[in-house]
């Protein structure tokens, strides 16, 4: 884990069962959103929104949110840790040439402060697998403004599989496209 937050935080960590991740990934993801804040720049809406996700590989990265002055560039938390866990981590398992890298690397998103928007569903479930889960912690606005992140009380917890936040979703099959980026008719050796 690269993201690791002075260990002083654990003092005020009240441990919660969580169902599909556990108590030491959700810890481990907290501290990763909170190691993101200082990158923070929301000087327009002035709204905090902490995230970080879980790479396959156990890595966790943190997101904040980036605004810009025009509003509809503004980037939201949860893309901004998936990019960095991407462009740090790379996407995944190759392919049997070794060549690709598959897209299923999100294992579990996580987003503390507001549930995420509609585009970054979409923008997860690029990313996503039958297994990948999301966590959103609730998580007072005002708090989160004055409190590192891990000595908040942990919130009301939701979590699930992220295929439940996007029933019958649009993705990559739609467009004949398989998990590693190649169009499916090629990947099973035929060509029209
Ligand atoms: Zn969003």
């Amino acid at each position: 884990m690269v993201w690791l937050a002075p260990y002083r935080c654990l003092g005020k960590w009240e441990p919660l069962t969580v169902a599909l991740i556990g108590d030491t990934t959700l810890h481990r993801l907290r501290v990763a959103a909170e190691t993101a804040r200082p990158v923070n720049w929301t000087p327009y809406s002035g709204f905090i929104v902490l995230a970080a996700v879980e790479h396959r590989n156990g890595s966790v990265w943190g997101g904040s949110n980036i605004e810009i002055a025009n509003y509809s560039l503004s980037k939201h938390a949860e893309e901004v840790a998936m990019l960095t866990a991407m462009h740090r981590e790379g996407r995944g398992d190759l392919d049997s040439s070794g060549e690709r890298q598959s897209r299923h690397w999100l294992k579990t998103l996580y987003v503390a402060g507001a549930a995420p928007c509609g585009s970054c569903r979409q923008f997860a479930w690029e990313w996503a697998d039958e297994s990948t889960a999301f966590v959103f912690e609730h998580v007072d606005q005002e708090e989160l403004q004055r409190k590192p992140l891990p000595s908040i009380k942990l919130g009301p917890i939701e979590e699930g599989l992220l295929s439940e936040l996007l029933p019958g979703a649009f993705g990559p099959e739609n467009l004949g496209i398989d998990e590693f980026g190649r169009p499916e008719h090629r990947a099973k050796g035929t060509r029209s």
